[in-house]
């Protein structure tokens, strides 16, 4: 993203908030605030909080010992006016003598609670709405400049995929995978690895199985979903189901329904779909295959700076979709006390149709022992 690009995004919140009424967008650190500003301040108790007037210029509010860290943000050379406070100051008396008389302003989803509540005392009169009714619909329509990050994204766990299947072996834990493959995913590319799911065996029935002692069998599947955060912020999200051996007929002819319902419901995306459609066409594949019952989430979610943000490919969310919205198309089947699987891609809306930016084969991998 260059400077530039967030001197258009704050200015584009300013009006979308004085749109809905709202007067100000306090923002403090977050996803919001590194897509206001590209700034990648670490959350802590003292108040950093990027003021958004609606009629103003923007002011970034910062303990006199951020200065630095905050000049060195786009803040800087964007020449975004900057307010110190010092140890024994009151920043949320200052926050409040910025805005002077206003009716409503909206508060960072992500701020903390002691923070909304002592902008609160600091402002009693004032109305506290939510500043995701703005941000998240900017957020939600991505730029091909954060399309392209987001393919790095995909690309990078896409490698890691790659050498899954020479890290299982029977007789391995999960923990001891998982932690094999939250190296590689900051090898290939990541800051960091937000989630290692492998679910072995039955573990593969809990959706959000993390990992756990259980060793490798002979005949396992593995479900394994990974992501993490590349150093532009931008998130990757990928899910492929491996066999260690034959997994039994069962298994198989179940995975071919859910390859079908995966595909078929990538395939349906394109601008004006709602999202709660995609949904339907991976849920209504895998009820006609007596799946049903066991598809027991959404079929997904948006991902950007964030790994779960809108918009939810879900029942009920008739937004339709638009050209630059990125999300996870993952639908799985999930029995108990038996088995799971989960197919998960990462998919951008493009002008007539799909683009899927993970390119893993999708057919269950099976490793031979
Ligand atoms: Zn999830
Ligand atoms: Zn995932
Ligand atoms: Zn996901």
């Amino acid at each position: 993203m260059l400077d530039a690009d967030y001197a258009t995004r704050i200015t584009a919140a300013s009006s979308a908030a004085h749109g809905v009424g709202l007067d100000a967008l306090l923002i403090t650190p977050g996803p919001d605030l590194r897509y206001l500003l590209g700034y990648d301040a670490i959350p802590l108790e003292r108040l950093t909080c990027l003021v958004v007037r609606s009629a103003g210029d923007p002011v970034l509010v910062v303990p006199a010992l951020e200065l630095a860290a905050a000049k060195a943000s786009p803040a800087g050379p964007l020449g975004i006016s900057i307010a110190t406070w010092q140890e024994t100051d009151d920043p949320y008396a200052l926050v409040a003598s910025l805005l002077g008389r206003v009716h409503a302003v909206g508060l960072a989803d992500h701020m903390w609670a002691s923070k909304v509540l002592a902008l609160r005392a600091a402002m009693p009169d004032v109305e506290q709405q939510t500043a995701g009714r703005v941000v998240n619909a900017m957020r939600m329509r991505k730029s091909p400049a954060e399309v392209s990050a987001l393919q790095g994204a995909a690309d990078a766990i896409d490698r890691v995929h790659a050498a899954v299947p020479s890290l299982l072996r029977e007789g391995r834990t999960e923990r001891e995978i998982g932690r094999d493959i939250a190296e590689l995913i900051v090898a290939e590319g990541h800051v960091r690895a937000d989630f290692v799911i492998v679910a072995s065996g039955p573990n593969g029935a809990s959706p959000h199985h993390e990992v756990s002692d259980r060793r490798l069998e002979h005949g396992d599947a593995v479900v394994v979903d990974i992501g993490g955060t590349t150093p532009e912020g931008y998130c990757s999200d990928e899910t492929r189901t491996y066999a260690l051996g034959d997994p039994g007929a069962d298994y198989l002819d179940a995975y071919a329904q859910l390859l079908a319902a995966q595909m078929a419901a990538t395939a349906s995306v394109r601008p004006g779909v709602p999202c709660e459609s995609v949904d339907a066409v991976a849920r209504d594949w895998l009820e006609g295959a007596g799946l049903g019952d066991f598809f027991i989430h959404r079929t997904g979610h948006g991902i950007g700076l964030e790994t779960h943000e809108e918009p939810y490919i879900v029942a009920g969310n008739d937004l339709p979709l638009e050209e630059g919205m990125a999300f996870s198309v993952e639908p799985g089947y999930y029995i108990p006390g038996r088995f799971g699987a989960r197919i998960e891609d990462i998919v951008v809306c493009g002008s007539d149709g799909p683009v899927v930016l993970n390119q893993r084969p999708r057919d269950l991998v099976v490793v031979e022992p």
